[in-house]
């Protein structure tokens, strides 16, 4: 029976990753807005490795599709201004002590070793390897891709399953919401920029389309942020739950890294104005607004 299961389970592994694999090759040249092209948007490959999350009782409870509740069911808000954010080193920068667990494979270690350095590249975020902080981010292979919102005190597990969530868009995505950062359609303003179709939604995962009362820190609403859900995601009929307004046929979710306004974001939050921390970016990436 066990090794029925592993032989099952590897089976439906290798035909995920095999359809993962076709989708990406797919986002080169298309980009309709059909049920089919939306296979690898942030929130299909969510869904898709997240269908198992929650039957495992160590699992925390996970909601808004990807964000793991503390006990007690407080809801989502930004808790930035309840102090859940990295602290700042004098130097400027935001070091954040991060594990990963050794059930990750070489190559997938770096890739979300990748994901992790990326934060530097353009912010003033440091994932550094834990070295006995209290508070850490423990990457592991739960069942399905989770992370607490903000920093929550102690090792916090950010789940990157292996089977589907060691991508670097989906690394990126766990990291912003550890950082603080909701999903962008769940943004207070969101319903000048997208419609939701809760008709449309599976039964039991409108949860998922609530609004947040977030703090925007003055960016644009952005389709193309990396914390952007599919215009398919959650379709119990393959009919879309979140269309764009005014023009419906612009993409959605489609990212497949921190768009500029998502960098923007990390640095207002943190406030990387200081030398440390702006050095690595772009002059594009600071003209965002
Ligand atoms: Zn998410």
């Amino acid at each position: 029976m066990i090794l029925q299961t592993a032989v099952l389970s590897l089976l439906f592994c290798s035909i995920q990753s095999f359809r993962l694999q076709d989708s990406f090759e797919m986002t080169v040249e298309s980009s309709g807005n059909t049920i089919e092209d939306d296979d690898f948007s942030i929130s299909t490959l969510l869904e898709k490795a997240n269908a198992n999350v929650g039957k495992n009782l160590d699992d925390p409870l996970v909601m808004f599709g990807d964000i793991a509740m503390p006990t007690g069911l407080q809801n989502a808000d930004p808790c930035t201004a309840r102090g859940c954010l990295w602290q700042k080193a004098g130097d400027g920068n935001v070091y954040v002590p991060y594990r990963i667990s050794n059930e990750f494979s070489q190559r997938e270690r770096s890739t979300i070793i990748q994901g992790l350095r990326s934060f530097a590249q353009s912010t003033c975020i440091r994932f550094t390897p834990l070295n006995r902080q209290r508070d850490f981010v423990d990457i592991q292979s739960r069942s399905g891709c989770f992370s607490f919102i903000g920093r929550r005190g102690g090792g916090q597990v950010v789940s990157l399953s292996r089977q589907g969530c060691v991508f670097q868009q989906i690394v990126q995505h766990e990291l912003l919401h550890a950082l603080g950062f909701n999903h962008e359609q769940t943004r207070s303003d969101r319903d000048e920029h997208v419609r939701i179709l809760l008709q449309n939604v599976i039964p039991g995962m409108e949860h998922n389309f609530r609004r947040i009362d977030t703090i925007n820190l003055g960016t644009p609403y952005d389709y193309n942020s990396v914390m952007h859900y599919g215009r398919f995601a959650f379709s119990r009929n393959r009919e879309p739950t979140i269309i764009p307004i005014p023009d419906p046929n612009v993409a959605i979710g489609r990212a497949t890294e921190m768009s500029p306004t998502d960098i923007l974001r990390v640095n207002r939050l943190y406030r990387c104005n200081s030398t440390a921390s702006t050095s690595g970016m772009k002059p594009q990436q600071l003209d965002v607004l």
